[in-house]
């Protein structure tokens, strides 16, 4: 698969005399890599934001063997130019001014997010391929800018599915509940933290079926589907984040992962 701006990626590593640590720079980012102990081969999930331009970029590797002997490998990787659909919206989007109450609460939400973003856990909690949390219609793909008079007013960062009120939502992969409470915008908002600086967010949820610090497995129910927070109506946006850049959601979902 061509790596493009706004892609995850699952970095491969393989090295002729056996490692026991290795660790990764990307894009001035940690990748954190856990190797499968019968195939010898090393990995690490990574990202590429939306704004990143393409060209040639290092991924630079350190490992120790397990003789004891630190090693130091560059490769250079290239980056593409993906395509995201443009809509040219003729109505600036028109939001009413918060008032006092919802002012203190969006500041109050603002910190918090902060705070969940800011926790990176190295270990890897999330196993095998990343599974779609419903079975839906996709209303609206990762990556949509819309644009007023040429200016882009907002870029969509995550996927949206069409579900009405009530449908059951799965973990995409395993992982922790970092978050699970009302949020202003968000409205019903579920956090999961996969390992090695991997989120998934679920949004807009009539019902909360999980609690934080519990631990979910793939696919297990994390809530109800709704239209809390800022949405127009009941639907389901699901949006990935690797270490603060969010990622195409559809792409994390078409990788074959070990
Ligand atoms: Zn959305």
């Amino acid at each position: 698969m061509r790596l493009v701006n706004g892609s995850p990626v699952v970095f491969e590593v393989t090295s002729p005399s056996p490692l026991k640590s290795l660790s990764g720079k990307w894009l001035e980012h940690d990748v954190f890599f856990y190797v499968d102990s019968s195939t010898k081969v090393w990995y690490g999930i990574a990202g590429v934001s939306l704004e990143t331009h393409p060209g040639k970029y290092l991924l630079q590797l350190k490992g120790t063997t397990v003789g004891g002997k630190e090693i130091a490998v560059e490769h250079k990787i290239a980056i593409g130019a993906a395509k995201y659909p443009r809509i040219a919206v003729t109505v600036a989007k028109q939001f009413t001014e918060p008032n006092a109450e919802q002012l203190r609460e969006i500041a109050e939400d603002k910190t918090l997010k902060e705070n969940v973003f800011s926790r990176v856990n190295p270990e890897r909690e999330w196993s095998g391929n990343f599974r779609a949390p419903v079975s839906a219609q996709i209303s609206d793909v990762f990556g949509t800018a819309r644009t007023f008079n040429g200016q882009v007013q907002s870029v969509h960062q995550g996927l949206d599915y069409a579900v009405p009120e009530g449908t059951p939502l799965a973990a995409l992969n395993r992982g922790t509940v970092l978050l699970a409470q009302p949020l202003f915008f968000e409205g019903n908002c579920v956090i999961l933290d996969h390992g090695q600086g991997l989120l998934t967010i679920y949004m807009h949820l009539s019902k909360i079926a999980v609690k934080e610090g519990e631990q979910v497995t793939p696919g297990e129910k994390i809530g109800l589907s709704g239209g809390t927070g800022r949405a127009t109506g009941p639907h389901l946006h699901v949006a990935v984040r690797w270490q603060g850049i969010y990622v195409n959601p559809a792409t994390l979902l078409a990788l074959h992962l070990p």
